[in-house]
């Protein structure tokens, strides 16, 4: 991970270069586990000089700028593709190398050679082809709601070109249905499934603003798991002690134990273990973070408003180890 963003990214603490996407401002990852446990990352990636979604909208939406929106469509058909390129025409199917492609290193030859049009041909035919399974269809209800894949793939789900739409939706192009967006020089180093997308304004962004800050804060125990762990506990504790549970030590050690029952019931992959053994990290990220204590900053806050000391507190506090206004409100705490 750390070779691809200093690399493909172009983001290193030192030294700035262009990437895929132009310079990198900051960028943010995890790693997650799949159902069957291998890794992968979700990052999200600022883009210098990238414009909040309200300036955009405004570009396009009160300025109508066409330029603007033709520099955008632009440089996003560039970044993303959903195409499968086509093979060299002089190449028969007996010079196919044999294997899936991710298991080969790809050809560093230059661009319009056969043999690098042919890798990124089998590479998007073999990781980039969505081929619908049963979780395609989880959120949907049965007929009469017509039956969806919910990753939005579909044969028919065709538009060759980009456009931005009345309302200032920025729509891209899917010029086949079935495949899923990808980034050519990002596909051609790391070598597998991979997705794509550019958040901008609208519900869209909305959307994927939370699937993504949803991936980055979710508990790694799912809510089955939970329950299953916290049901434990709480058995475990009716059959070894006689508690009085009317009473608040027995509900704090209730507590404590459910906790516990559910930090060491945790479902682990055998990839997921092998990372933390070796010591590779679970996320990775540009900026540092700072701990916001919710309660604290709470109190301190509604003590202190009544009586408007809050500055003078915040400096009294400023060399102590509890967090001060000013550090609560730093422009760079992230909560
Ligand atoms: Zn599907």
């Amino acid at each position: 991970m750390k070779t691809f963003i200093e690399h493909v990214l172009g983001h290193s603490p030192n030294r700035q270069k262009l990437g895929v996407f132009g310079k990198v401002a900051a960028y943010y990852g995890c790693v997650e586990a799949q159902g069957r446990g291998s890794l992968h990352c979700h990052m999200m990636v600022w883009i210098k000089g990238g414009m909040d979604p309200n300036a955009i909208r405004q570009r396009i939406n009160e300025l109508h700028d066409e330029e603007f929106c033709r520099r955008l469509i632009t440089y996003l058909d560039d970044c993303i593709i959903n195409e499968v390129p086509p093979k060299p025409p002089d190449v028969s199917e007996d010079q196919n190398p044999l294997g899936h492609p991710c298991q080969r290193f790809g050809d560093s030859c230059p661009d319009e050679e056969p043999a690098r049009q042919l890798d990124i041909h089998n590479l998007v035919k073999e990781c980039q082809t969505h081929r619908h399974e049963k979780t395609c269809y989880k959120y949907w209800k049965g007929p009469p709601e017509p039956k969806k894949c919910r990753f939005d793939l579909d044969p028919d789900n065709v538009k060759l070109a980009s456009e931005i739409d009345d309302n200032g939706n920025i729509l891209l192009r899917a010029v086949d249905g079935m495949i899923n967006n990808y980034n050519r020089t990002i596909l051609e180093c790391v070598r597998c499934n991979m997705d794509v997308k550019f958040i901008a304004s609208g519900p869209d962004a909305k959307a994927i603003m939370y699937y993504i800050t949803d991936y980055v804060t979710k508990s790694p125990l799912s809510a089955h798991a939970s329950y299953v762990a916290l049901e434990s506990a709480v058995k475990r504790l009716k059959d070894k002690e006689k508690v009085d549970t009317s009473s608040d030590s027995a509900a704090a050690s209730l507590v404590q134990r459910c906790a516990f029952s559910m930090l060491s019931n945790q479902e682990m992959s055998a990839q997921q273990v092998a990372s933390e053994l070796l010591d590779l990290e679970d996320h990775f990220t540009s900026d540092r973070f700072r701990n916001l204590y919710w309660l604290q900053a709470r109190s301190m806050v509604t003590d202190s408003a009544s009586t408007g000391t809050v500055v003078e507190e915040a400096e009294e506090s400023a060399d102590s180890d509890e967090p001060s206004i000013d550090r609560l409100l730093d422009e760079r705490t992230y909560i």
